[in-house]
């Protein structure tokens, strides 16, 4: 890698790096990324991309719903090209009994119409993934196959390998963290998609269990996904195919004449609360050595915390990256590079810590914190 000085160095070619990439770089900043294989190898790559909103009431269905409307308009504008907005249409999922159904519908706030027993959502859709994240990143400086292992802050700056900046965004999805992050309590939720040629093109995307996209400009289209918590090792499980083929023809009978094409897998990162977490990223250790008794209730404004210089995390967008991660993006992009606190910022990682010390660690904070070493800087 080249010596070289940026105003950002983001980390991960996920569509959470691409996003925000391409926000930084809106806000003038001169930006590179470094991903250690190619633009979109991670979850991004194995994405279905599915644009879809959430039925039923509460702020996470607000927040996807808000983030799905602010990303198909942000897609249109961008990469008309790669996307398909043809809506889509939900069946009930199994286990999912038609009263619960109906007044999931009853409560959803979004356009949507009656299709017999179904719902069709008009704004709802597509994207091809790994040629998006190219395009959110053409203002970016990319370096692929070069693996970020150790983070050193000298002088100002953060170095990865010869590169330098002020700002560094971590986004490297559920990969090991290149952070002491344990207290952010993320899990990895592994899945696998198919892509399948049909023998005429679909009209919209089908949803429920799982869901079939519309076709796709190069005449494919997507079935996904599985979804598997328990703690795998990152491999492709063949008998998804298998699995998957079986859902989208109940769904959708004119599959069971589609041509195979290929399976893709990945690891998506997800929080426990369902929600991105994206924003300054907290100093744990110096936190608890100023807050000894924050684990036992002591009150504490979140503007005494202390946080790594000019660092910030961005990433746990779950299952549904390609929804949520351009409008986090444009939102913590501004605060970075107006250099702003982001105690307004609803995503800010600095909401675990309250929660995690205060449930998890109690009064054994200080032993427990010796286990994870803190960034030198
Ligand atoms: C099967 C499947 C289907 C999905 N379907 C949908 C869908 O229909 N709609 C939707 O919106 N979302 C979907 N998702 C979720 C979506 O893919 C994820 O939310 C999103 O990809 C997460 O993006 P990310 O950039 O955080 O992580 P990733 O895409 O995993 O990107 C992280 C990147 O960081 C790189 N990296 C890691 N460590 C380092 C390092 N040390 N140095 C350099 N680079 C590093 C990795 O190589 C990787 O490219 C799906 C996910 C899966 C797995």
């Amino acid at each position: 890698m080249p010596v070289k000085r940026f105003d950002a160095i983001v980390i991960g070619g996920g569509i959470g790096g691409a996003s925000i990439g391409y926000f930084l770089a809106k806000n003038d900043l001169n930006v590179c990324v470094v991903e250690l294989a190619k633009i979109a190898s991670g979850a991004s790559g194995a994405a279905g991309a599915f644009l879809s909103p959430m039925m039923g009431k509460g702020s996470l269905v607000d927040f996807i719903n808000e983030a799905l409307a602010f990303s198909i308009s942000f897609y249109e504008k961008i990469a008309p090209d790669l996307l398909v907005k043809n809506g889509a249409l939900r069946f009930a999922k199994s286990g999912e009994s038609i009263e619960r159904f109906n007044d999931n519908i009853k409560l959803t706030k979004i356009e949507y119409e009656r299709r017999g027993e179904a719902i069709f959502f008009p704004n709802a859709g597509a994207i091809d993934a790994v040629k998006l994240c190219e395009r959110l990143f053409e203002k970016c400086v990319v370096f692929e196959n070069a693996k970020a292992d150790r983070l050193r802050y000298k002088n100002g700056e953060w170095h990865i390998g010869e590169l330098s900046a002020q700002t560094l965004v971590v986004a490297t999805g559920a990969y090991p963290s290149l952070l002491p992050d344990w207290w952010l309590k993320t899990r990895g939720v592994w899945g696998e998609r198919l892509r399948v040629k049909p023998v005429r093109p679909i009209a919209y995307n089908y949803m429920s269990d799982i869901a079939i996209s519309a076709s796709f400009a190069n005449q494919t289209a997507a079935i996904g996904a599985t979804h598997k918590r328990a703690a795998i090792d990152w491999q492709i499980d063949p008998s998804a195919i298998d699995e998957l083929l079986k859902k989208a023809i109940k769904m959708l009978p004119e599959i069971k004449n589609a041509e195979f094409l290929d399976i893709l897998g990945g690891m998506r990162p997800a929080s426990s609360d369902y929600i991105p977490i994206a924003g300054k990223f907290p100093n744990a250790h110096k936190i608890l050595r100023d807050f000894p008794n924050l684990p036992n209730g002591e009150r504490v404004a979140e503007d005494s915390f202390s946080y790594y210089p000019n660092l910030y995390y961005f990433g746990a967008h779950g299952a549904r990256g390609f929804v949520t991660a351009p409008y986090v993006a444009k939102i913590v992009a501004k605060t970075i590079a107006n250099g702003e606190k982001d105690i307004e910022n609803p995503f800010k990682p600095s909401r675990f810590i309250l929660r995690t010390f205060r449930r998890d660690i109690k009064a054994s904070s200080c032993d427990t914190l010796k286990q994870f070493s803190p960034l030198e800087y």
